[in-house]
């Protein structure tokens, strides 16, 4: 627990707070928040109040008080747990990871960033050429993916619109060796839509702004960041081709945007045809190939293989879905590159010991938005995910574990979403098996159809309501309308869209087409389109079974590791310094499970161990042990131990372990048996 501070900045640990309870709780996280304190700790988790200014605490000045120290002996900073995580990783050869939660615009992209540099500046230091390198390299390619990955919304003027898990690899000696990024669901159909205050991408206005001068949002320098973004790709490793094709594709999608159709007679046209030979142009294709793609499709009837024309609505359809296409699997092979030149190569165990990891995940936060779609569906449900992490791992085995033990425990109550998570993912009569369904019927899907899906199938559930199962609630709109009361809070979402994004149709033509292209750096991100129209035969897997998938693997990779947590809360939602909103920092408190925290961690102990190991590591600490005891039981030994050195108060003695309140108690422990060795 961390103590030292002085008391006028508040508690900056909630444990030690008087009385656990909502309002106290917000009292000292508003005083800290207000006397510049914007980290605090449950026991080992960070709480982090976004500032919304800068802080003149991330310098390397700060970074050397927290090398190498203990949790509690400094003030709650992020760059404590960085340290912990790493120090776990490096003595105890522990995989960790570092999961960063909190809603848009709390703080999690920054925070990431500062822990990624506290471990970059603590690591290395022999200077190793190699090293460097790849430190280099893991924080240019933040940059890199910021640009393509990251847009302004009315929430965050550069909010991640895709989740990342980053693992660093480390070798033996503790230094970094190499990394892995996995991304997560982009958004894409930002590229064709975005609403009311919001921009696309920031690459866009980067790669715009080079040419002609618009700046659209104050805090955002898009000539500096373009310059920023090519010099880091161009350090990393991209090639000039690759850097090149990189920016064609960019503009392809930016003329594809202003192509219209039109139609004469039953024929659609292509009203903008010079804009056909820039885009071909650009793409490298041919022209007739490019025209063609967008106005016809390859169908195979089983027998023979006809062109069938398109409508001007589905040539519309056909272009905004080449649109998205193009700029996702840009960004996936943009990341794939990356891992090509970070991954550790020719890592020889026998040689360097054991390979570890610390994971840090910087994913969407929670969204509500005015219009909510399945993006948002797919990012809520994400963190339905997390939190549900974060309570098995966090609330439930820690009680689990003293009623195990046999240790005198009041239950607490906490809210579980377990219910919400099945109400989404379960097999059949999940949201996400019901559009899947509606999805593979053939003839005539709409929209409306997957809602009645839904209205039939959750009708009873007591966290999914339509309008058509509460017909007085007018916030809902009839057939297009549903609203999950999710762990954070009420979200209506709307229908539309939903079944074109979750099949996420691309004609086969336009995966051709670039296949086809004579730039090999973009022929290869397309090489499915090698497959004539006769090959391809099965039917893709759909967006929301791809981004299930990928959730139930971060999850599992997570819980495989040591945990380490940042909880980010936002302040207020004009991103002021000075403002903090009570009404919206408490719900955060609330979902986010903080106080359910504070009393569990309360009732807890920070340390806990088997007794013979306890004895292996303290024995010398005690006459009564050392060398070896002639006690009935090794319980007996360590109960015997700890009486002797005044600490008895402190622990309890469970079944197969002993547990220590709080980490002073293992501190001083540590120091004694330092002395002794
Ligand atoms: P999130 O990733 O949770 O959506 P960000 O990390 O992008 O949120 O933070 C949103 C904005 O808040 C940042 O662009 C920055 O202006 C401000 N901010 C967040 N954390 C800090 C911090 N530690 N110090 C200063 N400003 C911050
Ligand atoms: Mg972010």
């Amino acid at each position: 627990m961390a103590e030292h501070e002085s008391l006028e900045y508040g508690k900056a640990d909630f444990v030690l707070l008087d009385n656990v309870s909502t309002d106290e709780f917000m009292a000292n996280l508003k005083l800290r928040f207000e006397k510049g304190r914007i980290y605090s700790y449950i026991g080992e988790v960070v709480v982090s109040v976004n500032p919304y200014r800068a802080m003149n605490i991330y310098g390397r000045d700060v970074v050397e008080q927290y090398k190498g120290r203990e949790l509690y002996e400094r003030p709650p900073h992020l760059f404590a747990i960085a340290d912990a995580a790493y120090k776990a990783m490096k003595r105890r050869n522990k995989d960790t990871c570092i999961v960063i939660s909190g809603e848009s615009g709390a703080g999690k992209t920054e925070a990431s960033k500062y822990i990624m540099q506290y471990i970059a500046a603590i690591t290395n230091p022999n200077q190793r050429a190699e090293v460097e390198r790849v430190k280099n390299m893991l924080l240019k390619s933040n940059c890199v993916l910021e640009a393509f990955g990251n847009a302004k919304t009315n929430r965050n003027d550069n909010s991640s619109r895709f989740g990342k898990y980053m693992d660093i690899n480390f070798d033996f000696k503790g230094d970094p060796i190499g990394g892995h990024i996995s991304n997560y669901l982009l958004e894409k159909s930002r590229v064709i839509f975005q609403q009311e205050g919001e921009r696309s991408f920031h690459s866009y206005y980067q790669c715009v702004c080079v040419c002609v001068c618009v700046c659209v949002c104050s805090s955002i320098n898009d000539g500096a960041d373009f310059k920023a973004v090519a010099d880091a790709m161009k350090v990393i490793g991209f090639t000039g081709d690759e850097i090149q094709t990189v920016y064609k594709i960019l503009a392809a999608i930016l003329h594809l945007g202003n192509l219209a159709f039109g139609v004469d007679g039953d024929v659609t046209l292509i009203q903008s045809t010079e804009l056909v030979s820039v885009i071909r142009e650009l793409l490298s294709a041919k022209e007739e190939h490019v025209e063609k793609a967008l106005l016809y499709r390859t169908v195979s009837t089983g027998r023979d293989v006809i062109e069938k024309e398109h409508t001007a609505q589905e040539a519309g359809y056909g272009r905004d879905a080449l649109a998205k296409a193009m700029y996702e699997r840009m960004f996936c092979w943009i990341v794939g590159r990356i891992n090509d030149i970070i991954e550790v190569k020719n890592y020889d165990a026998r040689v360097h010991g054991k390979n570890t990891v610390i994971g840090v995940l910087d994913i969407y936060g929670f969204e509500i938005f005015q219009n909510n779609s399945f993006e948002q569906f797919c990012i809520n449900y994400c963190n339905e995910k997390l939190q549900q992490l974060f309570i098995q791992l966090v609330l439930k085995q820690e009680q689990e574990e003293y009623q195990r033990e046999g240790i005198p425990w009041k239950h607490i109550d906490y809210f579980n979403n377990q219910i919400i998570v099945d109400l989404v993912e379960q097999q059949h009569k999940g949201i996400f098996s019901v559009l899947d369904e509606a999805c593979m019927n053939v003839g005539k899907v709409t929209d409306e159809v997957f809602l009645q899906g839904l209205n039939v199938k959750l009708a009873k559930h007591a966290h999914y309501t339509s309008r058509k199962l509460s017909p007085t609630d007018k916030t809902l709109e009839f057939d297009r309308d549903f609203r999950i009361r999710h762990y954070a809070g009420d979200v209506v979402y709307s229908v539309v869209g939903f079944i074109d994004k979750n099949k996420d149709t691309l004609f086969q033509d336009f995966k051709r087409l670039l296949y086809n292209s004579s730039n090999p750096v973009l022929k290869a991100m397309w090489p499915e389109g090698k497959l004539s129209i006769t090959e391809v035969t099965k039917r893709p897997l759909t967006a929301a079974t791809l981004f299930k998938t990928s959730m139930i693997s971060l999850v599992e990779n997570l819980a495989c590791k040591e945990p380490y947590y940042v909880r980010c809360i936002k302040p207020n939602d004009v991103k002021s310094p000075l403002l903090f909103e009570q009404e919206r920092c408490r719900h955060q408190v609330g979902y986010l499970g903080l106080l359910e925290n504070v009393r569990v961690r309360r009732a807890g102990f920070a340390y806990r161990q088997t007794y013979p190991r306890f004895l292996q590591r303290y024995k010398m600490i005690s006459e009564f042990t050392w060398p070896n005891h002639d006690l009935p039981s090794d319980t007996e030994a360590v109960k015997r131990l700890l009486q002797g050195c005044g600490f008895d108060h402190d622990v309890a003695y469970g079944k197969t372990k002993v547990f220590i309140r709080t980490p002073r108690t293992l501190f001083s422990l540590e120091e004694q048996r330092v002395d002794m060795v």
